[in-house]
């Protein structure tokens, strides 16, 4: 595998050689590519493709966003998508999370910040995955008060009112800078 980068019309294989995958086409020699983005050569199967490097707005599985979360139900919260891979996107986009398997009273509130990975687009919608160490609430508050809080192993405290809560919290709690989106 190799990585170049290419713009529309851009040879990226011969046919020959290659089938041309997403985002290319034939020219009856050539596999060229039809977007700007990023090539790549996949040999094993023989695929010449362009991954896409305009930002749609639109996560992918894998990637990793960052969101307010939007409403707490039962066995689930809804996040709005404020950053994909670190891209600001003011798409919009919602993406829903599991929450029922963490046994937490409060895995995350409305309005808290978190990282959560997406995992798979079924049926339109976006789903997402919070149980892996460093996904989780980048920002909480307390929920009696609203006072600031401090992590307490696996909890969180309250400082104004001494409130202890459960929040599944990621391991970078307290230390990104997308605090500010929840204040
Ligand atoms: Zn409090």
């Amino acid at each position: 595998m190799s990585d170049n980068q290419a713009i529309p019309g851009d040879k990226i294989a011969i046919i020959e050689e290659y089938e041309g995958g997403k985002n290319t086409f034939e020219d009856g020699h050539n596999v060229r590519a039809t977007v700007v983005g990023t090539t790549e050569i996949d040999k094993k199967n023989r695929i010449a493709l362009v991954h896409n490097l305009k930002f749609t707005g639109i996560p992918e599985v894998n990637d990793i966003v960052v969101g307010t979360v939007a409403a707490v139900m039962s066995s689930m919260i809804a996040v709005s998508i404020n950053y994909v891979n670190n891209n600001r996107t003011k798409s919009n986009v919602e993406c829903i999370c599991q929450t029922r398997h963490l046994r937490k009273k409060n895995v995350a509130l409305v309005n808290d910040v978190v990282v959560l990975k997406i995992i798979a687009h079924k049926n339109g919608t976006i789903h997402a995955t919070i149980s892996e160490p460093e996904l989780g609430v980048l920002y909480t508050k307390c929920k009696k008060c609203g006072g600031k809080v401090i992590p307490m192993r696996d909890a969180i405290k309250c400082t104004e009112c001494n409130w202890i809560d459960e929040r599944k919290l990621s391991n970078n709690f307290g230390k990104s800078n997308f605090v500010k989106l929840g204040e």
